[in-house]
Protein backbone atom coordinates (compact mmCIF):
# COMPACT_ATOMS: atom_id res chain seq x y z
CA UNK A 1 0.00 0.00 0.00
CA UNK A 2 1.78 3.31 -1.17
CA UNK A 3 1.26 5.61 2.42
CA UNK A 4 2.72 8.97 0.51
CA UNK A 5 0.02 11.67 1.01
CA UNK A 6 0.88 14.82 -0.78
CA UNK A 7 -0.03 18.35 0.78
CA UNK A 8 -3.22 19.61 -0.30
CA UNK A 9 -1.14 22.31 -1.92
CA UNK A 10 0.75 20.36 -4.36
CA UNK A 11 -2.42 18.57 -5.08
CA UNK A 12 -4.51 21.44 -6.14
CA UNK A 13 -1.62 22.37 -8.36
CA UNK A 14 -1.93 22.35 -11.88
CA UNK A 15 0.66 20.95 -14.39
CA UNK A 16 2.00 24.28 -16.68
CA UNK A 17 -0.11 23.54 -19.70
CA UNK A 18 3.34 25.00 -22.23
CA UNK A 19 5.60 22.34 -20.26
CA UNK A 20 3.47 19.74 -20.47
CA UNK A 21 2.81 19.81 -24.26
CA UNK A 22 6.17 20.37 -24.85
CA UNK A 23 7.21 17.31 -22.99
CA UNK A 24 4.16 15.37 -25.04
CA UNK A 25 5.88 16.38 -28.09
CA UNK A 26 9.08 15.60 -27.33
CA UNK A 27 7.58 12.11 -26.31
CA UNK A 28 5.85 11.58 -29.65
CA UNK A 29 8.83 12.79 -31.48
CA UNK A 30 11.42 10.04 -29.61
CA UNK A 31 8.69 7.56 -30.73
CA UNK A 32 9.10 8.40 -34.15
CA UNK A 33 6.61 10.75 -35.30
CA UNK A 34 7.26 13.68 -37.06
CA UNK A 35 5.93 16.38 -34.72
CA UNK A 36 6.53 20.04 -35.12
CA UNK A 37 6.84 21.84 -32.23
CA UNK A 38 5.03 25.10 -31.65
CA UNK A 39 4.01 25.24 -27.95
CA UNK A 40 6.95 26.33 -26.12
CA UNK A 41 7.79 30.25 -26.00
CA UNK A 42 11.46 29.39 -26.46
CA UNK A 43 13.74 31.18 -29.31
CA UNK A 44 15.03 28.76 -31.40
CA UNK A 45 18.85 30.92 -31.25
CA UNK A 46 21.90 30.08 -30.08
CA UNK A 47 23.02 32.23 -27.30
CA UNK A 48 25.36 34.84 -29.20
CA UNK A 49 28.77 33.91 -28.95
CA UNK A 50 29.47 37.13 -26.97
CA UNK A 51 27.21 35.78 -23.87
CA UNK A 52 28.81 32.05 -24.27
CA UNK A 53 32.61 33.87 -24.27
CA UNK A 54 31.76 35.87 -20.71
CA UNK A 55 30.47 32.77 -19.73
CA UNK A 56 33.50 30.77 -20.36
CA UNK A 57 35.89 33.37 -18.84
CA UNK A 58 33.84 32.99 -15.36
CA UNK A 59 34.32 29.56 -15.42
CA UNK A 60 37.53 29.81 -16.33
CA UNK A 61 38.64 32.20 -13.26
CA UNK A 62 36.72 30.08 -10.99
CA UNK A 63 33.71 31.96 -10.45
CA UNK A 64 32.53 28.88 -8.38
CA UNK A 65 31.27 30.06 -4.76
CA UNK A 66 27.72 31.18 -3.68
CA UNK A 67 27.07 34.35 -4.64
CA UNK A 68 25.01 37.35 -2.73
CA UNK A 69 21.82 35.78 -2.40
CA UNK A 70 20.38 38.55 -4.41
CA UNK A 71 23.08 38.59 -7.15
CA UNK A 72 26.29 40.11 -7.53
CA UNK A 73 26.80 43.56 -6.88
CA UNK A 74 28.83 44.35 -10.46
CA UNK A 75 25.42 42.60 -12.11
CA UNK A 76 22.85 44.78 -10.26
CA UNK A 77 24.91 47.66 -11.23
CA UNK A 78 24.42 46.01 -14.76
CA UNK A 79 20.00 45.76 -14.30
CA UNK A 80 20.43 49.59 -12.87
CA UNK A 81 22.02 50.79 -15.64
CA UNK A 82 20.01 48.63 -18.17
CA UNK A 83 16.62 50.19 -16.42
CA UNK A 84 17.91 53.29 -16.75
CA UNK A 85 18.51 53.07 -20.18
CA UNK A 86 15.85 51.36 -21.35
CA UNK A 87 13.15 52.56 -19.34
CA UNK A 88 13.72 55.64 -17.71
CA UNK A 89 13.34 54.01 -14.34
CA UNK A 90 15.96 54.62 -11.20
CA UNK A 91 16.06 52.21 -9.24
CA UNK A 92 18.47 52.21 -6.48
CA UNK A 93 20.71 48.86 -5.71
CA UNK A 94 18.43 47.54 -2.93
CA UNK A 95 15.70 47.57 -5.13
CA UNK A 96 16.84 44.95 -7.43
CA UNK A 97 17.09 41.33 -6.96
CA UNK A 98 18.47 38.67 -8.83
CA UNK A 99 16.38 35.29 -9.68
CA UNK A 100 16.59 31.64 -11.26
CA UNK A 101 14.54 33.15 -13.53
CA UNK A 102 11.81 35.47 -14.33
CA UNK A 103 9.72 32.56 -12.86
CA UNK A 104 11.10 32.94 -9.54
CA UNK A 105 11.17 36.66 -9.82
CA UNK A 106 7.13 36.21 -9.71
CA UNK A 107 6.84 33.30 -7.45
CA UNK A 108 9.01 35.36 -5.03
CA UNK A 109 6.79 38.11 -5.64
CA UNK A 110 3.30 36.61 -5.02
CA UNK A 111 5.07 34.64 -1.87
CA UNK A 112 6.06 37.95 0.25
CA UNK A 113 3.13 40.04 -0.68
CA UNK A 114 0.00 37.56 -1.01
CA UNK A 115 -1.91 36.18 2.82
CA UNK A 116 -4.91 33.89 1.99
CA UNK A 117 -7.76 34.89 0.28
CA UNK A 118 -6.08 38.09 -1.46
CA UNK A 119 -7.25 38.70 -4.85
CA UNK A 120 -4.87 39.13 -7.55
CA UNK A 121 -6.53 40.64 -11.18
CA UNK A 122 -5.36 38.34 -14.33
CA UNK A 123 -6.57 40.50 -17.03
CA UNK A 124 -7.19 37.34 -19.52
CA UNK A 125 -5.72 36.02 -21.18
CA UNK A 126 -2.70 35.67 -19.12
CA UNK A 127 0.38 33.92 -19.04
CA UNK A 128 -0.43 30.45 -17.68
CA UNK A 129 1.74 30.45 -14.75
CA UNK A 130 0.68 33.28 -12.91
CA UNK A 131 -2.67 31.63 -12.17
CA UNK A 132 -1.47 28.99 -10.65
CA UNK A 133 1.10 31.04 -8.63
CA UNK A 134 -0.88 33.61 -7.12
CA UNK A 135 -2.75 29.88 -5.94
CA UNK A 136 -0.04 28.19 -4.36
CA UNK A 137 0.38 31.07 -2.46
CA UNK A 138 -2.99 31.11 -1.23
CA UNK A 139 -4.22 34.02 -3.20
CA UNK A 140 -7.18 34.20 -5.68
CA UNK A 141 -6.78 34.50 -9.35
CA UNK A 142 -9.42 37.22 -10.54
CA UNK A 143 -10.19 36.91 -14.32
CA UNK A 144 -10.63 39.47 -16.55
CA UNK A 145 -12.04 38.56 -19.65
CA UNK A 146 -10.95 40.49 -22.41
CA UNK A 147 -11.51 39.93 -26.45
CA UNK A 148 -10.13 40.03 -29.82
CA UNK A 149 -12.06 43.53 -30.82
CA UNK A 150 -9.92 45.38 -27.78
CA UNK A 151 -7.01 43.63 -28.47
CA UNK A 152 -7.24 41.42 -25.70
CA UNK A 153 -6.12 44.37 -23.25
CA UNK A 154 -7.99 45.34 -19.96
CA UNK A 155 -9.60 48.80 -19.69
CA UNK A 156 -10.12 51.05 -17.09
CA UNK A 157 -13.46 50.15 -16.58
CA UNK A 158 -12.94 46.80 -16.41
CA UNK A 159 -10.19 47.05 -14.23
CA UNK A 160 -12.70 49.66 -12.10
CA UNK A 161 -15.25 46.74 -11.77
CA UNK A 162 -12.77 43.93 -10.99
CA UNK A 163 -11.71 45.73 -7.64
CA UNK A 164 -12.71 45.10 -4.48
CA UNK A 165 -11.43 45.67 -0.88
CA UNK A 166 -9.42 41.99 -0.81
CA UNK A 167 -7.61 43.32 -4.25
CA UNK A 168 -4.17 43.52 -3.61
CA UNK A 169 -2.37 43.12 -6.91
CA UNK A 170 -2.60 43.58 -10.84
CA UNK A 171 -0.50 41.25 -12.58
CA UNK A 172 -0.45 41.35 -16.87
CA UNK A 173 2.74 41.22 -19.32
CA UNK A 174 3.47 43.39 -22.06
CA UNK A 175 4.23 42.77 -24.46
CA UNK A 176 1.65 39.76 -23.49
CA UNK A 177 2.27 35.98 -23.70
CA UNK A 178 0.28 34.74 -25.07
CA UNK A 179 -1.69 37.38 -26.83
CA UNK A 180 1.27 39.84 -27.61
CA UNK A 181 -0.77 43.11 -27.40
CA UNK A 182 1.15 45.76 -26.01
CA UNK A 183 -0.06 48.56 -23.55
CA UNK A 184 0.54 52.16 -24.98
CA UNK A 185 1.65 54.99 -22.56
CA UNK A 186 -2.13 56.41 -22.50
CA UNK A 187 -3.28 53.34 -21.61
CA UNK A 188 -1.16 52.48 -18.70
CA UNK A 189 -1.97 55.95 -17.66
CA UNK A 190 -5.78 55.16 -17.80
CA UNK A 191 -5.31 52.22 -15.71
CA UNK A 192 -3.23 54.35 -13.39
CA UNK A 193 -5.99 56.71 -13.20
CA UNK A 194 -8.27 53.88 -11.75
CA UNK A 195 -5.36 52.02 -9.62
CA UNK A 196 -4.69 55.79 -7.76
CA UNK A 197 -7.91 55.52 -6.08
CA UNK A 198 -6.84 52.24 -4.43
CA UNK A 199 -3.09 52.90 -3.32
CA UNK A 200 -2.94 49.21 -1.43
CA UNK A 201 -3.30 47.64 -4.79
CA UNK A 202 0.22 46.67 -6.10
CA UNK A 203 1.35 45.81 -9.74
CA UNK A 204 3.50 43.22 -10.98
CA UNK A 205 4.47 44.60 -14.60
CA UNK A 206 6.03 41.72 -16.40
CA UNK A 207 8.11 43.16 -19.55
CA UNK A 208 10.30 40.05 -20.16
CA UNK A 209 9.31 40.47 -24.23
CA UNK A 210 10.34 44.06 -24.21
CA UNK A 211 12.51 44.11 -26.54
CA UNK A 212 10.85 41.63 -28.93
CA UNK A 213 8.20 44.84 -29.54
CA UNK A 214 7.47 45.50 -33.25
CA UNK A 215 5.73 48.45 -32.37
CA UNK A 216 7.21 52.28 -31.79
CA UNK A 217 8.09 53.06 -28.37
CA UNK A 218 7.31 51.17 -24.99
CA UNK A 219 6.14 52.24 -21.66
CA UNK A 220 6.65 50.88 -18.20
CA UNK A 221 4.02 51.22 -15.04
CA UNK A 222 6.83 52.04 -12.86
CA UNK A 223 7.66 55.37 -15.30
CA UNK A 224 4.57 56.71 -13.97
CA UNK A 225 5.36 58.91 -10.83
CA UNK A 226 2.64 57.67 -8.13
CA UNK A 227 3.25 53.49 -9.67
CA UNK A 228 7.03 53.91 -8.88
CA UNK A 229 6.56 53.21 -5.68
CA UNK A 230 4.08 50.08 -5.84
CA UNK A 231 5.36 48.56 -9.35
CA UNK A 232 7.26 45.48 -9.37
CA UNK A 233 8.96 45.62 -12.79
CA UNK A 234 9.76 42.14 -13.87
CA UNK A 235 12.19 41.23 -16.22
CA UNK A 236 14.88 38.28 -17.50
CA UNK A 237 17.62 37.05 -20.35
CA UNK A 238 15.45 34.47 -21.35
CA UNK A 239 13.49 35.31 -24.22
CA UNK A 240 15.96 38.44 -25.38
CA UNK A 241 19.07 36.67 -25.51
CA UNK A 242 17.93 33.15 -26.49
CA UNK A 243 18.93 31.93 -22.56
CA UNK A 244 16.11 30.10 -21.12
CA UNK A 245 18.19 27.67 -19.83
CA UNK A 246 20.31 29.92 -18.31
CA UNK A 247 17.98 30.84 -15.48
CA UNK A 248 18.49 34.39 -14.70
CA UNK A 249 15.37 37.10 -14.23
CA UNK A 250 15.27 40.17 -11.74
CA UNK A 251 13.01 42.81 -10.62
CA UNK A 252 13.29 46.28 -9.86
CA UNK A 253 10.85 47.12 -6.70
CA UNK A 254 9.71 49.02 -3.39
CA UNK A 255 12.93 48.17 -1.28
CA UNK A 256 10.77 46.84 1.20
CA UNK A 257 9.18 43.85 -1.30
CA UNK A 258 12.94 43.59 -2.73
CA UNK A 259 14.27 42.91 0.93
CA UNK A 260 11.20 40.34 1.48
CA UNK A 261 12.26 38.13 -1.56
CA UNK A 262 15.79 38.50 -1.07
CA UNK A 263 15.33 36.46 2.40
CA UNK A 264 12.75 34.30 0.87
CA UNK A 265 15.02 33.48 -1.38
CA UNK A 266 18.01 33.04 1.20
CA UNK A 267 15.97 30.10 2.76
CA UNK A 268 14.56 28.74 -0.66
CA UNK A 269 17.47 28.88 -3.39
CA UNK A 270 20.90 31.00 -2.67
CA UNK A 271 21.79 33.26 -5.27
CA UNK A 272 20.92 32.36 -9.16
CA UNK A 273 24.21 30.60 -10.55
CA UNK A 274 27.11 31.95 -10.58
CA UNK A 275 28.12 31.39 -13.98
CA UNK A 276 25.05 32.44 -15.69
CA UNK A 277 25.38 35.68 -13.76
CA UNK A 278 28.73 36.73 -15.00
CA UNK A 279 27.27 35.57 -18.33
CA UNK A 280 24.56 38.37 -17.86
CA UNK A 281 26.26 41.17 -17.02
CA UNK A 282 28.05 40.93 -20.75
CA UNK A 283 24.34 40.59 -21.99
CA UNK A 284 23.04 43.70 -20.58
CA UNK A 285 25.76 45.78 -21.21
CA UNK A 286 26.09 45.10 -24.85
CA UNK A 287 24.38 47.40 -27.13
CA UNK A 288 20.71 46.53 -27.55
CA UNK A 289 21.27 46.40 -31.42
CA UNK A 290 23.33 43.37 -30.73
CA UNK A 291 20.74 41.28 -30.57
CA UNK A 292 18.26 43.22 -33.28
CA UNK A 293 18.73 40.40 -35.96
CA UNK A 294 16.63 38.27 -33.80
CA UNK A 295 14.15 40.49 -33.14
CA UNK A 296 13.84 40.97 -36.97
CA UNK A 297 13.82 37.63 -37.30
CA UNK A 298 10.28 37.25 -35.19
CA UNK A 299 9.17 39.95 -37.13
CA UNK A 300 9.02 38.49 -40.42
CA UNK A 301 8.17 35.47 -38.93
CA UNK A 302 4.86 36.95 -37.63
CA UNK A 303 4.28 38.29 -40.94
CA UNK A 304 4.50 34.89 -42.46
CA UNK A 305 2.60 33.43 -39.76
CA UNK A 306 -0.59 36.10 -40.06
CA UNK A 307 -0.66 35.20 -43.88
CA UNK A 308 -0.46 31.71 -43.51
CA UNK A 309 -3.92 31.76 -41.03
CA UNK A 310 -5.07 34.72 -42.80
CA UNK A 311 -5.78 31.57 -45.44
CA UNK A 312 -7.31 29.29 -42.73
CA UNK A 313 -10.52 29.90 -42.61
CA UNK A 314 -12.18 29.49 -39.19
CA UNK A 315 -9.25 31.20 -37.72
CA UNK A 316 -9.57 34.67 -35.99
CA UNK A 317 -6.51 36.35 -35.08
CA UNK A 318 -5.84 40.17 -33.45
CA UNK A 319 -2.03 41.45 -34.76
CA UNK A 320 0.03 40.95 -32.04
CA UNK A 321 2.71 43.90 -31.69
CA UNK A 322 5.47 41.96 -29.74
CA UNK A 323 6.44 38.39 -28.47
CA UNK A 324 6.29 35.59 -30.49
CA UNK A 325 2.98 34.14 -30.36
CA UNK A 326 -0.28 34.18 -31.97
CA UNK A 327 -3.61 33.17 -30.49
CA UNK A 328 -6.27 32.70 -32.60
CA UNK A 329 -9.68 32.27 -31.93
CA UNK A 330 -11.00 28.67 -33.06
CA UNK A 331 -14.19 28.66 -31.46
CA UNK A 332 -15.68 28.40 -35.22
CA UNK A 333 -14.93 24.63 -35.14
CA UNK A 334 -16.27 23.67 -31.95
CA UNK A 335 -18.71 21.60 -32.20
CA UNK A 336 -17.15 19.46 -35.05
CA UNK A 337 -16.16 15.64 -34.63
CA UNK A 338 -13.02 14.04 -35.69
CA UNK A 339 -12.53 10.92 -35.61
CA UNK A 340 -15.99 10.21 -33.32
CA UNK A 341 -14.68 12.81 -31.15
CA UNK A 342 -16.40 16.18 -30.85
CA UNK A 343 -14.22 19.48 -30.48
CA UNK A 344 -16.05 20.83 -27.92
CA UNK A 345 -13.64 23.20 -26.66
CA UNK A 346 -10.05 24.85 -27.27
CA UNK A 347 -8.10 22.08 -25.21
CA UNK A 348 -9.71 19.53 -28.08
CA UNK A 349 -8.82 20.95 -30.78
CA UNK A 350 -5.30 21.64 -29.65
CA UNK A 351 -5.31 18.06 -29.26
CA UNK A 352 -7.18 17.30 -32.54
CA UNK A 353 -4.27 19.27 -33.84
CA UNK A 354 -1.49 17.44 -32.61
CA UNK A 355 -3.30 13.91 -33.29
CA UNK A 356 -4.56 14.92 -37.13
CA UNK A 357 -1.24 17.74 -38.00
CA UNK A 358 1.50 16.40 -35.75
CA UNK A 359 1.74 20.36 -34.75
CA UNK A 360 1.55 21.02 -31.10
CA UNK A 361 0.37 24.01 -29.83
CA UNK A 362 -1.22 25.35 -26.20
CA UNK A 363 -4.47 25.50 -25.45
CA UNK A 364 -6.31 29.08 -24.83
CA UNK A 365 -7.88 27.46 -21.21
CA UNK A 366 -4.22 27.30 -19.75
CA UNK A 367 -4.13 31.22 -20.19
CA UNK A 368 -7.96 31.96 -18.96
CA UNK A 369 -9.62 31.93 -22.61
CA UNK A 370 -11.16 28.86 -23.66
CA UNK A 371 -11.81 29.42 -27.40
CA UNK A 372 -8.35 30.49 -28.62
CA UNK A 373 -5.17 28.12 -29.18
CA UNK A 374 -1.67 29.85 -28.42
CA UNK A 375 1.15 29.17 -31.46
CA UNK A 376 4.35 29.97 -30.21
CA UNK A 377 6.15 30.79 -34.21
CA UNK A 378 9.77 31.06 -32.26
CA UNK A 379 10.19 28.89 -35.05
CA UNK A 380 12.25 28.29 -38.40
CA UNK A 381 10.30 29.41 -41.12
CA UNK A 382 10.34 26.23 -42.90
CA UNK A 383 8.32 24.67 -39.79
CA UNK A 384 6.10 27.09 -39.63
CA UNK A 385 5.28 27.22 -43.37
CA UNK A 386 5.18 22.80 -43.14
CA UNK A 387 2.86 23.28 -39.60
CA UNK A 388 0.23 25.81 -41.30
CA UNK A 389 -0.29 23.31 -44.07
CA UNK A 390 -1.05 20.12 -42.34
CA UNK A 391 -2.88 22.76 -40.13
CA UNK A 392 -5.16 23.50 -43.04
CA UNK A 393 -5.09 20.55 -44.63
CA UNK A 394 -6.10 18.49 -41.28
CA UNK A 395 -9.11 21.13 -40.83
CA UNK A 396 -10.41 20.84 -44.89
N1 LIG B 1 6.82 35.72 -17.81
C1 LIG B 1 6.36 35.43 -19.04
C2 LIG B 1 5.28 36.27 -19.61
C3 LIG B 1 6.91 34.37 -19.77
O1 LIG B 1 6.45 34.08 -20.98
C4 LIG B 1 7.94 33.60 -19.21
C5 LIG B 1 8.48 32.47 -20.02
N2 LIG B 1 8.93 31.39 -19.44
C6 LIG B 1 8.37 33.94 -17.91
C7 LIG B 1 7.79 34.99 -17.25
C8 LIG B 1 9.44 33.17 -17.19
O2 LIG B 1 10.66 33.32 -17.79
P1 LIG B 1 12.01 32.71 -17.18
O3 LIG B 1 11.68 32.02 -15.92
O4 LIG B 1 12.53 31.81 -18.24
O5 LIG B 1 12.90 33.89 -16.95
N1 LIG C 1 7.30 31.11 -21.14
C1 LIG C 1 7.40 30.03 -22.04
C2 LIG C 1 6.02 29.67 -22.54
O1 LIG C 1 5.07 30.32 -22.18
C3 LIG C 1 8.17 28.88 -21.49
C4 LIG C 1 7.42 27.79 -20.77
C5 LIG C 1 7.25 28.04 -19.34
O2 LIG C 1 8.15 28.56 -18.69
O3 LIG C 1 6.17 27.67 -18.85
O4 LIG C 1 5.90 28.78 -23.34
Amino acid sequence: MNMIQLSDKIQKLETSATLAMAAKARELKSQGKDIIGLSLGEPDFNTPDFIKDAAIEAVNDNYNSYSPVDGYEDLKKAIQTKFKRDNHLSYNLNQIVVSTGAKQSLYNIASVLINQGDEVILPCPYWVSYRDIVKLNGGVPIEVETDIEQDFKMTPEQLKAAITPKTKMLWYSSPCNPSGSVYTEEELKSLAEVLKEHPQIIVVSDEIYEHINFGEGRFSMAQIPEMFERTVTVNGVSKAFAMTGWRIGYIGAPEKIATACKKLQGQVTSGANCIAQRAVITALEAPVDKIQYMVDKFKSRRTLILDLIEQIPGFECNQPQGAFYVFPNVSAFFGKTFGGKEIKNATDFSMFLLEAANVATVTGEAFGNPNCIRISYAASEANIEEAMTRIKKALS
